[in-house]
């Protein structure tokens, strides 16, 4: 089954085109047809493109909005130019999975959309308001390219993190905000740490009940989770993805009162002062430079640049407190799995959030250590080192496919 993964954001819209069913998710067999991402949408869009084996494509035309972006890429994918196998029209698409970022309490796992999914993902706005209107707009727009008939998917990145119990989910804050407004901890990247729990069992040939890991993704955004017997018991992103470890942009966890405490000082609004420790904070912030790991870790080797450093020390720093953290919190984890960018691509930093984890067990294999970036997957702790260390890239758009697939046959049977 040819399957549309869509990742509609406010000014740009990932997509993969994937063909896969039951038999060939049994042998990890699924075939990635082709790839690309449109980007400033509103405007003048950047458009790339790739039909797998093939080199990208890269232009840009005006687009407007996400239905524009959705029917340029759905087109261009149905067209002779791109002559992608076994898609000769759009009827060759059998089925669109979406990432919707936010499911609430009511999504514990992926759904065929219907209207009353598309109600309820208008429900939690409240909640995400920058990404759900997104995500539906997405939806609409393959309902009106498409029409109703096409079966589409719902994949949740808060779903995973749904099995929190609720002393890990709640805030200590009166009980009546969270009775009123649904205000807890729901956590983010579910699709990601869900993946790599999953590659990690395969990997290990365990089953999901003997899964003990602590999950890394460090990308952009960074979290944490804590997987016991499979399921999520902690997440360190929260109500939205600005709390816990320190990322690109974002500040990660700190004292609630510096918001009137900048805002008093600085004149700024509780909106600005969010827009600033989403934006300008995190990396960015400390080193006054760049978001990016890569260029800080040049600018820190080449340069010896003391902020450049000092954020890549906080950056490390505070995912090794919550490795801490969290092996206190599921008594043990056999493994610590890294994902992300920089989680998959730099030595470097997986060394410096492992040093001085020694007292844990930890003993990284420095060899295997260098040798895993740019999408290897693999052990980089040494034999006897437990918890052991894993880096296993993520993929959270074959993730979607599957789960659309198993959803859509679910519902066939019905
Ligand atoms: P997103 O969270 O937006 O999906 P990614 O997972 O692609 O982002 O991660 C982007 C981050 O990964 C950037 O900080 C980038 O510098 C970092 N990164 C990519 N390659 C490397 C590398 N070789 N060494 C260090 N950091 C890297």
């Amino acid at each position: 089954m040819n399957v549309q993964v869509l990742n509609c954001g406010s000014s740009s819209v990932k997509f993969q085109l994937i063909a896969t069913d039951l038999e060939l998710i049994a042998r990890d067999a699924d075939r990635r047809l082709a790839k690309g991402t449109i980007e400033r949408i509103g405007g003048e869009a950047i458009i790339n493109l790739q039909v797998a084996g093939r080199e990208p494509h890269r232009s840009a035309s005006p687009l407007r909005d996400i239905n524009a972006a959705v029917d340029y890429i759905t087109r261009w994918a149905a067209s002779p130019e791109a002559g992608i196998e076994g898609i000769k029209s759009i009827s060759d698409i059998k089925a669109v999975g979406h990432r919707v970022v936010h499911g609430g309490e009511r999504f514990k796992e992926s759904v065929l959309i219907t209207d009353e999914v598309v109600r309820a993902v208008e429900d939690c706005i409240d909640l995400a308001p920058l990404h759900n209107p997104a995500n539906l707009t997405g939806i609409s727009a393959v309902r009106k390219l498409f029409g109703e008939g096409l079966p589409q998917v719902a994949v949740f990145d808060t779903a995973f993190h749904q099995t929190l119990p609720d002393h890990a989910f709640l805030y200590a804050l009166p009980y009546q905000f969270y009775r009123r407004y649904r205000l807890r901890r729901y956590g983010f990247h579910g699709i990601s740490h869900r993946y790599v729990a999953y590659r990690y069992r395969n990997l290990r040939q365990i089953t999901r009940e003997a899964t003990n890991i602590i999950t890394l993704h460090l990308g952009n955004g960074c979290s944490a989770t804590a997987i016991r017997a499979g399921n999520s018991i902690d997440t360190s992103m929260g109500l939205t993805p600005l709390e816990g470890l320190a990322m690109g942009t974002r500040s990660g966890d700190l004292d609630p009162a510096i918001v009137e405490f900048i805002a008093a000082k600085e004149g700024l609004s509780a909106r600005e002062i969010e827009t600033l420790m989403n934006k300008q904070s995190g990396l960015l912030g400390i080193s006054g430079l760049t978001s990016d790991m890569r260029e800080l870790l040049a600018e820190a080797h080449e340069e010896n640049d003391r902020r450049a450093m000092l954020a890549i020390e906080i950056f490390c720093y505070r995912a090794r407190k919550y490795i801490g953290a969290y092996l206190a919190a599921m008594n043990g984890a056999d493994a610590v799995v890294f994902t992300g960018g920089i989680g998959e691509n730099s030595p470097e930093v997986r060394a410096r959030i492992c040093e001085g984890l020694q007292w844990i067990g930890i003993e990284l294999d420095a060899e295997l250590n260098r040798q895993h970036s740019g999408g290897r997957e693999g052990l980089i702790s040494k034999e006897g080192s437990r918890p052991a260390v894993y880096v296993i890239p993520t993929d959270e758009e074959l993730l979607i496919a599957r789960d659309t697939v198993r959803c859509v046959l679910k519902d066939r049977q019905h």
